[in-house]
């Protein structure tokens, strides 16, 4: 091929007239570590059918996404239950920390982030809106870049500020404005033609975020419950964006215990599937920049 051929994450590719042709195929796997609301199901005193459910796809830890690619490793938020997530699903390898914002259901795992520091051998970045890190950073105010002068091996983090498309690794990562009764920040993730968008928390999208991911691959959306709530999308609403963004497949997450799994599938479309704890998806970009989807379990 000749000289228009541009070099795009770390993979040669060739652009001949307006075409775009990958010459190998590209994965991104995503592996859901948690799928509930705030308080987590089973909920703390409720003995309802879901909190006591004996499926395990009712059992949902505090929402967070594992994200893999050749050359990536990160997570997407840091809930308390993030050391027995990683444990359960066996994540040994976190490069990177994004988060969406900081209610605590979304970052007060951080500290366990130090032995990802052990196993890496270094200082990993921590990404977010300002509102977001400076929550975080007040929070866990221990937390910097250098090791203790006492010897104590607390988290070795460098906080980058994004409001614009940064790169982990070989993923793209746009930031994508959403309200959820205060600023939450999603996020569209390219990988060569793999397009996936996150939005575990979301009351209202703008239209320019809708367009920012309409037609992904896949689309993981927050649908707290059947009924309407002051900060979240209910499942009926979820529903309504999701057919406007257009997703080849969609996700819904955040739940709460309302939302009984195998009931739940059966009110959907084909294309919107519940997600769980444990649930892995692989996306598969081919050379001619078609995308397949395909669900594992652990
Ligand atoms: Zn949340
Ligand atoms: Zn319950
Ligand atoms: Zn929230």
């Amino acid at each position: 091929m000749q000289s228009d051929s541009v070099r795009v994450c770390d993979d040669w590719v060739w652009r001949t007239r307006g075409v775009v042709v990958y010459l190998r195929t590209m994965f991104m796997e995503l592996t859901f570590l948690g799928t509930g609301t705030s308080v987590g199901i089973p909920m703390i005193g409720c003995h309802c059918p879901v909190c006591s459910s004996g499926d395990p796809r009712n059992t949902r830890r505090r929402t967070s996404l594992y994200v893999r690619t050749d050359t990536a490793a990160f997570v997407i938020d840091t809930p308390p239950d993030f050391r027995q997530q990683v444990l359960d699903f066996g994540v040994e390898r976190v490069d990177a920390v994004v988060f969406t914002h900081a209610h605590a259901d979304h970052i007060f795992g951080f500290d366990d982030i130090r032995r990802f520091n052990t196993l890496k051998g270094g200082v990993i970045p921590a990404y977010g809106d300002s509102e977001t890190l400076g929550d975080v950073q007040r929070v866990f105010n221990y937390i910097g870049n250098k090791p203790s002068a006492h010897g104590l091996y607390r988290p070795l983090v460098d906080f980058i500020e994004v409001a614009e498309p940064f790169q982990v690794g070989d993923v793209r990562l746009t930031p994508l404005d959403v309200q959820h009764g205060r600023k939450m920040t999603g996020y569209l993730m390219e990988h060569g033609p793999i397009k996936v968008g996150y939005v575990p928390d979301c009351l209202t999208m703008p239209a320019a975020t809708v367009a920012q991911v309409k037609g992904a691959d896949v689309m993981v959306l927050d649908a707290l419950r059947y009924r309407p709530h002051p900060s979240h999308i209910c499942v009926e609403e979820s529903l309504a964006l999701l057919a406007k963004i257009g997703a080849k497949a969609s996700y819904l997450i955040h739940l709460c215990h309302d939302l009984e799994h195998a009931e739940l599938e059966t009110r959907l479309p084909p294309d919107v599937r519940v997600s769980y704890d444990g649930l892995r998806v692989r996306l598969a970009g081919a050379g001619d920049g078609k995308v397949t989807v395909e669900e594992t379990t652990l």
